[in-house]
């Protein structure tokens, strides 16, 4: 048995969320958890539905120096073959979407899909998130992530978020707004602590918490202004539409591998075309033909082959050009 399942049987989890525990699985392949559809398996696989039950889970663990991933829809992910030793926790359980009572601001659970806010929004013809319609992943992930569609980042319209920090053994809820800093392209202040910034030309190595800092975003609220419904879809049926001729959803994959940067003068998938990449692969790992800041799994793709394409790329660009391309997709588990 090992260390995780040890932990979790002396624990009183059940005993006090006999409903959540009954849901965690064992040795739960991450491939099924990532748009790209690689990654062995997690020790312990939990998706808590409650702040209650998030807390406990994360509680037993840390005070263990367990590690533990946090993660939404694992549409930016790209997990190790040999999978995670410790705790993956999803937070694609925490549904809500209310909005303020002058209209001007929605507030949605993180779990909750930014497609379905999106047409939440649709619906209740609030207009400010349609540029992310097709945007694959949670409202926890885009914060994190500070996605950003048809240039449109979601600091644009963000207004603040509630965080749970556990901070040398003890938890606070906090509400963080947009003017504490730490905002930037690709880039929010919740990276920096839960430490999936930095390190190999981009490539994080961990993105695990085994002690110190961690921010979980539980819930974020959106600016929104009243818009007509119809030219509300419009925007988003041509955003997806857009999505679908570039390619998106023909295969897994996590969306552009790459950020990028402005300094360089052009789009990174430009610069990668023009090194001749496009199509380049490694077993069923590839640059997509059609796009040269897409990587797709083939089929059999695994991991090892993602992040070898990644660095092949990396090392040609630079040869080639001097620019360090710099991974938006952030890598977690022993390479
Ligand atoms: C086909 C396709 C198209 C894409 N297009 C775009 C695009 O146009 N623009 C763009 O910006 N991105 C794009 N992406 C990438 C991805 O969809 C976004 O980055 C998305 O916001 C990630 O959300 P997620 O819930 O899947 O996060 P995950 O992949 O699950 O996690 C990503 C990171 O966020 C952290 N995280 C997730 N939830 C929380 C939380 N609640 N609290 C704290 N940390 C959390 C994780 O620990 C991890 O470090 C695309 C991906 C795909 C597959």
């Amino acid at each position: 048995m090992n260390n995780v399942r040890k932990i979790w049987e002396s624990c009183n989890i059940a005993e006090n969320f006999p409903q959540f525990a009954s849901s965690v699985l064992f040795n739960e392949p991450m491939s099924l958890h990532t748009t790209f559809r690689t990654g062995g398996p997690v020790d312990l696989f939990a998706e808590p539905k409650t702040r209650a039950e998030l807390e406990a889970v994360l509680s037993v663990f840390l005070s263990e120096r367990v590690p533990v991933w946090i993660t939404g829809g694992g549409s930016n992910l790209v997990v190790s073959d040999k999978g995670l030793r410790g705790v993956c926790v999803s937070i694609a359980g925490f549904q809500s979407v209310t909005v303020n009572k002058e209209k001007t601001r929605v507030t949605a659970g993180a779990g909750m899909l930014v497609d379905d806010l999106v047409s939440w929004c649709a619906e209740h013809s609030f207009s400010g998130f349609e540029q992310f319609a097709g945007l694959p992943g949670t409202v926890g992930g885009a914060v994190y992530m500070n996605a950003r569609c048809y240039e449109r980042s979601i600091s644009n319209i963000f207004f603040e978020a509630d965080v749970l920090y556990f901070r040398n053994g003890r938890y606070t809820v906090e509400t963080v707004g947009k003017n504490t800093g730490g905002w930037g392209y690709k880039k929010s202040p919740f990276q920096a602590i839960n430490n999936t910034s930095g390190s190999k030309r981009g490539i994080v190595e961990t993105g695990a918490i085994e002690i110190g800092h961690l921010a979980v975003i539980l819930s974020a609220s959106f600016c929104v202004l009243p818009g007509d419904p119809e030219a509300i879809r419009a925007v988003m049926h041509s955003c997806v539409s857009d999505r679908e001729a570039k390619g998106h959803f023909r295969f897994p994959s996590a969306g552009s591998m790459f950020k990028n940067n402005r300094a360089y003068g052009k789009p990174t998938g430009k610069i990668i075309d023009e090194v001749g990449l496009r199509g380049a692969s490694v077993g069923d790992a590839q640059v997509a033909p059609w796009h040269g800041n897409l990587v797709i799994n083939r089929g059999n793709a695994s991991s090892a082959d993602i992040r070898a394409l990644v660095e092949q790329v990396q090392e040609k660009v630079f040869k080639k050009t001097g620019f360090i391309l710099e991974p938006e997709v952030v890598f977690v588990g022993e390479k």
